[in-house]
């Protein structure tokens, strides 16, 4: 399910974002931006994976800091889609908004459904200046309901989860054959 929505940035074009932010380029920073060009909307887990992939080791909370200070400088985007752990991105600077499947997590972009913020409208801002509406509109992905017969797709966007996720098969026992030489 590797869905870049945009071509691979060049390693040029990421360390003029690294540049742009005001940070020094190293190889951690343009690791991890070259892993969140491979793979939007990808946890830090899979990014730690994917940097090390790149550089050998490299240590949990170096990945983590990177993404942090590339949060704070806006150059990623950090969304929280719930019951999930963070997911990061390159696709800032504009309002667009997310669709996740129920079963595989599988995360997309959508474009803002209005064209700007904060996108939706209340009936009612308490007195609040709003500035954000952040939509997430859950469902099954492609993939998944083609893995199921009866696929049941959810009538409306939501803000929370599924409950449970379907029930998994228990693991197969360890087949272990021994081998008398
Ligand atoms: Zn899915
Ligand atoms: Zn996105």
């Amino acid at each position: 399910m590797d869905r870049p929505h945009s071509p691979l940035e060049p390693d040029d074009a990421l360390a003029g974002l690294v540049r742009r932010a005001g940070l020094r380029v190293t190889a951690t920073r343009l690791g991890v931006l070259r892993a969140l060009a491979k793979r939007p909307h990808a946890d830090a887990e899979t990014v730690i994976e994917d940097v090390r992939a790149q550089l050998g080791s490299v240590s949990p909370q170096t990945v983590y800091s990177v993404l942090t200070a590339f949060v704070g400088a806006r150059i990623v985007r950090r969304i929280e889609p719930a019951g999930s752990p963070a997911l990061y991105e390159l696709r800032v600077g504009d309002n667009h908004h997310h669709v996740v499947c129920r079963r595989c997590r599988a995360t997309a972009d959508i474009d803002c459904v209005v064209g700007e913020r904060p996108c939706l409208t209340p009936s009612e801002t308490r007195g609040y200046l709003l500035d954000e509406a952040e939509v997430t509109f859950w469902g099954v992905c492609p993939a998944c309901q083609e893995a199921t017969e009866h696929p049941r797709a959810a009538p409306h966007p939501k803000t929370t989860p599924a409950a449970d996720p379907p029930p998994r098969t228990g693991p197969h026992p360890a087949a272990e054959e021994e081998c008398h030489a």
